[in-house]
């Protein structure tokens, strides 16, 4: 038993670490070991990421797909601070904060997720526009508004990298802006949705097809001036007139674990064990994209790709094995289940894949809208959406 009262710092509220706090203030306490749970992040909402486009294009509002975390929170008995983390001291176990103070901790939990990187390319930071948070949807949604209020012949958009993001986001915009965009995604590879299941792959590409959108391969953007990008094709440079310039590739650890005294990945991430704990002191866990699992014998664990889907799980045993730290009971290693992949590709269409099931069109889009429906905080929140999703007149009833 511990003597003094445990106080659990979660850094970051998105996937990984909101998750983790609700799951930790759900389980059995007994009073004497009842810990303080707080939970830290620089935003006032929770950011449910995969559904980011519709909010651009007005299938979704912002309430729904990123809610307070004042509501989400407000029936538990966790300590929300909206405030950035400037420092971690792992010397002193504190955090500092930049409007706060410090806090004192006696277990830590990293989930800083990561930030967009540039990789260092002429232009690009100023000119470009990123798609990863709550603030770079609501950019974008302003610039195509007076973009489509200046009323060019075209509006021309250039989307650096084939991923998932590159190809979802102009699947939608494809369809949203009709005949008057001109879309384009530029991708470094021979093929887009390099780690995509091959179904996924083949339907996106059609999707794609069906809504004009360009696709340049083997492709890269060399430099960015104001309304023109130069594009690099195997040695030969080729300036391309754009309005917009959306960058979906790269990503990097926050610089706060960066510096940190613990083990990393080359990639930056910390590296942690099966418990998820970082491999040089076992009261600090971390989860989500800013960690690594170190090497492991557990073959559903090599490679596992930083998404949410890993962060959800991961939450769940991070949440446990604190609980069995503090109540001395034996830890959970953690097993991933690859439940699939889904992806939007325009209004009222997807493709879904996993579990031996696979299903494009409109009847994917309404089970991935199910699916996330499901897979958000809180069932209040899920009752207030799946409300609004039917007392809406939903964009569906005008096909
Ligand atoms: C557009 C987009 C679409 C995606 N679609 C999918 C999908 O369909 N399926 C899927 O599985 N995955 C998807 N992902 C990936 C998924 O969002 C991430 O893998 C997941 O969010 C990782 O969870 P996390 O908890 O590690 O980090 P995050 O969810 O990014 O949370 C990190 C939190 O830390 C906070 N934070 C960071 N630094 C500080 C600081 N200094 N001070 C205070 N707070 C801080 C941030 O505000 C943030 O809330 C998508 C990602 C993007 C960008």
């Amino acid at each position: 038993m511990t003597n003094s009262k445990e106080k659990i710092c979660i850094l970051g509220g998105g996937f990984g670490g909101l998750y983790t706090a609700l799951r930790l203030s759900q389980l059995p306490w007994a009073m004497e070991t009842k810990p303080e749970i707080i939970l830290i992040d620089q935003g006032d909402r929770c950011v449910f990421t995969p559904l980011l486009y519709e909010m651009v294009t007005g299938e979704m509002e912002s309430w729904e797909i990123a809610p307070p975390f004042s509501e989400l929170l407000k029936d538990t008995n966790i300590n929300f601070y909206q405030d950035e983390i400037t420092e971690i001291d792992l010397n002193h176990d504190q955090i500092k904060l930049r409007q706060n103070g410090n806090l004192d901790y006696t277990k830590l939990v990293i989930a800083l997720g990561g930030i967009s990187s540039d990789f260092q390319i002429k232009g690009v930071k100023e000119n470009a526009l990123y798609f990863r948070n709550l603030t770079d949807a609501e950019k974008l949604k302003n610039k195509l508004r007076l973009l489509e209020k200046s009323n060019p012949e075209k509006i021309r958009i250039a989307i650096i990298g084939g991923g998932y993001t590159g190809v979802e986001l102009a699947c939608k915009l494809a369809e949203q802006l009709g005949k008057k965009g001109r879309i384009r995604i530029i991708e470094k590879g021979d093929k887009i949705l390099k780690n995509a299941d091959s179904y996924n792959r083949k339907i996106a590409e059609k999707a794609l097809r069906e809504r004009g959108v360009w696709l340049d391969l083997e492709t890269e953007i060399e430099s960015r001036q104001e309304d023109q990008i130069n594009l690099d094709y195997k040695g030969k440079i080729d300036p391309i007139p754009v309005d917009l310039l959306l960058w979906t590739v790269g990503s990097q650890v926050s610089p706060l674990i960066k510096d940190l005294p613990l083990s990393h990945h080359h990639s930056g991430q910390l590296l942690i064990n099966n418990y998820l704990q970082v491999l040089e002191n076992e009261q600090i866990f971390a989860l989500g994209d800013s960690s690594f699992l170190e090497d492991t014998k557990d073959n559903s664990l090599k490679n596992i790709p930083p998404t949410a889907q890993v962060a959800l799980q991961q939450a769940d045993y991070c949440a446990w094995n604190i609980w069995a730290t503090i109540n001395q009971k034996p830890l959970l290693p953690f097993r991933y289940y690859n439940l699939g992949e889904m992806m939007t590709l325009g209004i009222n269409n997807a493709s879904l894949s996993g579990l031996g099931i696979q299903l494009d069109g409109l009847f994917a889009h309404l089970t991935r809208r199910l699916i996330y429906l499901y897979r958000f905080p809180t069932w209040q929140h899920q009752l207030n959406v799946g409300i609004n999703w039917l007392i809406k007149p939903l964009k569906i009833q005008n096909l």
